[in-house]
């Protein structure tokens, strides 16, 4: 089959015919791959970012497959070590000894896919096997950020949320946030393409950061780089949260004078197996929109090199 693997600290995508992989317990699953996401984290691992292993090591972590024995399936791939805390409560992206698929595990940029546990394993009902694929990471990642806001956001009636960073997790973001809350949703975004984007997805405005007026409720930072914090901490309102989701290494100051009064910063993580149970079921039962653009797997690189030059209006999706 083929596997579009990383070899040595290069970087660079090797396109390998290999044997398909084989359950060794009955636990595991091997499902044949029918989409697999490109999400930045993929780029991080390409450079070296986040010293993934082991090597070679297969790309991919935002999977839909078709198993023999569930038909198409949704793959989760935060995978624990299902003994801990965290794991035992099904927080399994937050786990010690995670070994994520396409990060310290086998991924699916691939025709197949060991899956090691079948509790991963997640029925995708009349989902488009193709299109709903970023659910795995982008629209999962975006969902218990949102999940996190709402916790503030309900506390209050005309309460506003922002979103910072209009990419792929941001347009889910703001598609969730107007599922699931009566507050208005704006949008900070320098490119104004992007802005766009996100007011056909329900935004009632969007606009460059700096363009915006605080304070709001709930910040939702898709960015959290140094600009972007610095502006979440600005707009952030007092007794507010502030979440960072992005990866893109920010760091701002915390204490008296430095935050507003009572706001509470936190950083949000993937997803537990109870929010992508619960975001499918959300799924199925609302339309969420997903902008995706679909491209063959052997054009992995082709995806890699356009979303690093950010040419790409939501997220690209590799077909085996
Ligand atoms: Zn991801
Ligand atoms: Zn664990």
């Amino acid at each position: 089959m083929l596997a579009v693997r990383l070899h040595g600290g290069d970087g660079a995508l090797h396109f390998d015919d290999i044997d398909v992989p084989v359950a060794a317990t009955a636990d595991q699953v091997v499902v044949k791959v029918r989409a697999c996401g490109v999400c930045y984290s993929d780029i991080h691992v390409v450079d070296g970012d986040f010293g993934s292993e082991p090597r070679p090591l297969t790309l991919g972590h935002e999977v839909t497959a078709f198993s023999e024995e569930h038909g198409d399936v949704f793959v989760y791939t935060p995978w624990g070590c299902g003994e801990c805390r965290f794991c035992a409560t099904g927080s399994e992206m937050i786990c010690p000894k995670s070994h994520e698929a396409g990060l310290f595990d086998q991924g699916g940029y691939a025709e197949y896919m060991l899956v090691p546990h079948r509790r991963y394993i997640f029925p995708l009902g009349d989902l488009d096997p193709i299109d709903s694929a970023p659910l795995g990471c982008g629209g999962l990642t975006a969902f218990r950020a949102v999940k996190q806001a709402l916790g503030v956001l309900r506390q209050g009636h005309g309460q506003r949320a922002l979103v910072l960073g209009a990419g792929g997790l941001g347009q889910y973001a703001v598609q969730y946030l107007r599922m699931l809350s009566d507050a208005e949703v704006h949008v900070g975004d320098p490119d104004p393409v992007k802005c766009e984007t996100a007011k056909g997805l329900g935004a009632s405005e969007a606009a460059a950061p700096g363009d915006l007026e605080g304070p709001y409720t709930a910040v939702l930072d898709f960015v959290a780089a140094q600009a972007s914090l610095e502006d979440a901490a600005r707009l952030v309102d007092r007794q507010g949260i502030l979440i960072a989701i992005g990866l893109h290494g920010g760091r701002i100051p915390f204490g008296f004078g430095a935050v507003p009064m009572e706001a509470r910063l936190t950083t949000s993580v993937w997803g537990s197996l109870d929010d992508f149970a619960e975001l499918i079921q959300l799924a199925q039962r609302e339309e969420i929109r997903h902008v995706v653009e679909r491209l063959p797997l052997a054009d992995a690189a082709i995806a890699h090199e356009r979303l690093r030059r950010g040419d790409v209006k939501g997220r690209f999706v590799l077909v085996p």
